[in-house]
């Protein structure tokens, strides 16, 4: 149902972004993706994605620290692929420490990445969506964006950020055929939360299995991670017309983690 469309997802060379673009480029959706990583990989996922949707799909080395670099993304998506219908602002990376000992370069970084990067994508692709009538905007918040864990300081404070954002878009496109929602996974098996089990084992003085059992998944009533496939899901059916009225919303994907 998405032939004829383009998305462009940050953060999509790898874990929830790469199943935003795959499920996505299935529904017919030419995507451009966006990220760091192997350029073999990249290649393949680039691949995968044009023999999915049967359009194009593009892959973007934009830093999304970098303004001048994600302007200069969506205008090659809109000049090589179609102009954008369905942003996804999905880059996101992670850091843990306590906030007296929180390196300022993490914390900018964090900020840019999560939270930056939405405003600049978002104020690029808006203008092209309201003269066309319609467009999804996409924000991935987290758990983290309605409660608190300790030790990220910086994540929790930019992901609460993009859900206020979000809201604040939404209302101002209310009437012009355009959502804006977020999207809060619980703990959802990535290269981000293994990457993180490290410094949390270090921060808590945890094995590895503590780690995932009495850190990871303590608050996740369900026990269980969140899978990539299920958050694409939800994606999918937002981009649908049945979807939308659904508008500044945040949606909890978290195996009941914020009902606590
Ligand atoms: P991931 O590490 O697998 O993917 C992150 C992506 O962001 C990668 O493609 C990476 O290359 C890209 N990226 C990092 N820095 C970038 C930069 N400067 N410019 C452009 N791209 C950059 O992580 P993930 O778990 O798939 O996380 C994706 C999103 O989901 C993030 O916003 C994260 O905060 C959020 N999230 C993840 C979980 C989880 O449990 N994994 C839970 C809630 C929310």
């Amino acid at each position: 149902f998405l032939k004829g469309k383009t998305a462009l997802i940050t953060g999509s060379t790898s874990g929830i972004g790469g199943g935003y673009a795959k499920a996505l480029a299935a529904e017919g959706a030419a995507v451009m993706i966006n990220g760091f990583g192997d350029s073999g990989e990249i290649e393949t996922l680039r691949t995968e994605l044009e023999s999915l949707s049967g359009a194009g799909a593009l892959y973007s080395d934009a830093d999304m620290t970098k303004p001048e670099q994600i302007r200069a993304m969506a205008e090659q998506c809109a000049d090589e692929l179609g102009p954008v219908d369905i942003l996804v602002n999905n880059a996101g990376i992670q850091h843990v420490a306590p906030v007296d000992e929180f390196p300022e370069d993490k914390w900018n970084a964090i900020m840019d990445i999560i939270m930056n990067s939405a405003f600049h994508t978002t104020k690029a692709v808006l203008p092209g969506m309201k003269e066309r009538g319609w467009g999804r905007i996409i924000n991935t918040g987290s758990m983290h964006s309605k409660v608190a864990s300790p030790f990220k300081s910086a994540y929790n404070a930019a992901k609460h950020a993009i859900a206020g954002f979000s809201k604040t878009v939404a209302l101002e496109v209310a009437q012009q055929g355009i959502t804006v929602n977020t999207i809060s996974p619980g703990y959802t098996w990535t290269p981000l939360i293994e990457g993180q089990i490290p410094d949390t084992m270090k921060v808590r003085g945890l094995s590895r299995e503590e780690v995932i059992n009495d850190v990871l998944l303590a608050g996740q009533p369900s026990k269980e991670f969140v899978q990539i496939d299920q958050i694409a899901a939800l994606a999918v059916f937002l981009c649908k017309d049945e979807a939308s009225a659904i508008t500044g919303a945040n949606i909890s994907i978290d195996g009941g983690w914020t009902a606590q």
